[in-house]
């Protein structure tokens, strides 16, 4: 449930182009998307608690007729009639429907239906006893029309409505009454200003729930845009300018995580270690801007070969790259070495100063070793930096590999 509502608030960040402010200048409206939402979200938030407080209402009110009786003694049919065969299934619907969400969309005509229910049968319940009796009827009357405005979370513009209206109608059915009973014109006035007062403080409420509900968005917003900032500043540091791939730093901290993870789960951790063929001929020859072009696309080739989850191809310095491959054995890690090997050739990149070939080309060092004690990472990457220069020395553009030293 509290998810369900941070999600919706979440929601509001879309909304609106992130202009959330108040429509007006009561602050009891926001625009029209956010409005929307608010009710939404509050309606979902009010259901439960509307459907309780019905419920407490429904049980008093039902109960209420054994008042009736104890009061009103033999005369007591008409009152009963209008309590259980008008009010009372009348409130009942109510609390059946409320209980389908659907009621969510409605909740504040709902509210003002069942503080109809209560006060209109109550007046005509007025209307019918006479006597001393009137005066509880009429003091119930008032609780119920104060407690139908503030208890049940009602908004202002619906609680101002059922207000006036009842004001209207307790006009018609009492009025001709004070003509008889000079009190009644008293409890008239009562119910006017406490109707009044309720309305300031339902009023007041609402305008703060709003506030709250809009530094909310606000807040939600701002930690929106700092966790995207964070995002954005953790690619930075974590990225080469250049090839937009891992860089060094980043190539150092997966390192140790992987080998710490290797040496608890105890499987081998391979490493590649590539480098571009007689690059500074490239670049004498096509200019440093082609070199670089270069170097991003043979990042971009071997980040679209090494697609292993775990697998990490980071720019280790210059031209050269380096690729951590977890639980690869050496036989393995050389296999992918050759095929670092074609994938490169195959981009065709013309080289026009190289002595092994018409394109660009690599030459890789593998290595691998299970992380025991007595290796360090340092090793692995000596070892992959030595199969490099192996490879490099053997005539370039191949695979070489050095083993664990027994
Ligand atoms: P080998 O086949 O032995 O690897 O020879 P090589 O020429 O590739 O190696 P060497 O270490 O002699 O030269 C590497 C060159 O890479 C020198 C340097 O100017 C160039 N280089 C390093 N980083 C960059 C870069 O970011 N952009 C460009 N365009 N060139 C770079
Ligand atoms: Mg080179
Ligand atoms: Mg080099």
């Amino acid at each position: 449930m509290a998810e369900e509502k941070e999600q919706d608030i979440t929601d509001l960040l879309h909304v609106d182009g992130g202009n959330a402010s108040f429509a007006n200048a009561f602050h009891l409206r926001f625009n029209d998307a956010l409005e929307v939402r608010y009710k939404r979200i509050y309606a979902r938030r009010d259901r439960r608690y509307v459907r309780a407080l019905l419920l407490v209402l429904l049980i008093s009110y039902v109960l209420y007729g054994a008042c009736d009786w104890y009061l009103l003694g033999g005369g007591v049919a008409p009152v009963w009639a209008i309590r259980y065969f008008v009010g009372t299934p009348i409130l009942a619907l109510l609390l059946f429907f409320s209980k389908t969400r659907w009621v969510e969309r409605f909740l504040q005509v709902f509210i003002v239906a069942g503080i109809f229910t209560l006060v209109i049968t109550t007046l005509l319940m007025v209307s019918l006893v006479g006597g001393e009796s009137v005066h509880l009827y009429l003091s119930s009357l008032l609780a119920m029309i104060m407690g139908g405005l503030t208890a049940t979370r009602i908004q202002f513009s619906y609680a101002a409505f059922t207000a006036s209206l009842y004001m209207l109608f307790a006009s018609i059915v009492l009025l001709p009454m004070a003509q008889i009973n000079a009190l009644i014109m008293y409890y008239l006035l009562l119910d006017f200003v406490a109707v009044l007062l309720c309305l300031l403080a339902v009023f007041t409420y609402e305008k703060m729930i709003r506030r709250e509900f809009l530094q909310k968005i606000l807040i939600q917003r701002k930690n929106h845009e700092l966790r995207k900032a964070n995002e954005k500043l953790k690619t930075l540091v974590d990225n080469d300018a250049l090839t937009n791939i891992a860089n060094r730093r980043y190539f150092d901290q997966i390192l140790e995580q992987e080998w710490r993870r290797a040496k608890r789960r105890g499987y081998s951790l391979a490493m590649l270690m590539v480098d571009i063929d007689y690059f500074k001929a490239f670049n004498d020859s096509l200019g440093h801007l082609e070199g670089d072009r270069c170097i991003q696309q043979v990042a971009q080739g071997l980040e679209a070969l090494v697609r292993r989850p775990g697998d990490l191809v980071a720019r280790y310095g210059g031209e050269e790259f380096a690729i951590i491959l977890p639980a690869l054995n050496v036989d393995e890690a050389e296999k992918l070495a050759q095929a670092v090997c074609g994938a490169i050739q195959g981009l065709g990149i013309a080289h026009p100063n190289s002595s092994v070939a018409r394109v660009v080309t690599v030459s890789v060092g593998a290595a691998a070793i299970v992380p025991t004690t007595g290796f360090f990472k340092r090793d692995l990457i000596a070892m992959a930096d030595e199969a490099l220069y192996l490879a490099k020395s053997q005539g370039r553009n191949r695979t070489a590999r050095v083993i664990v030293p027994q």
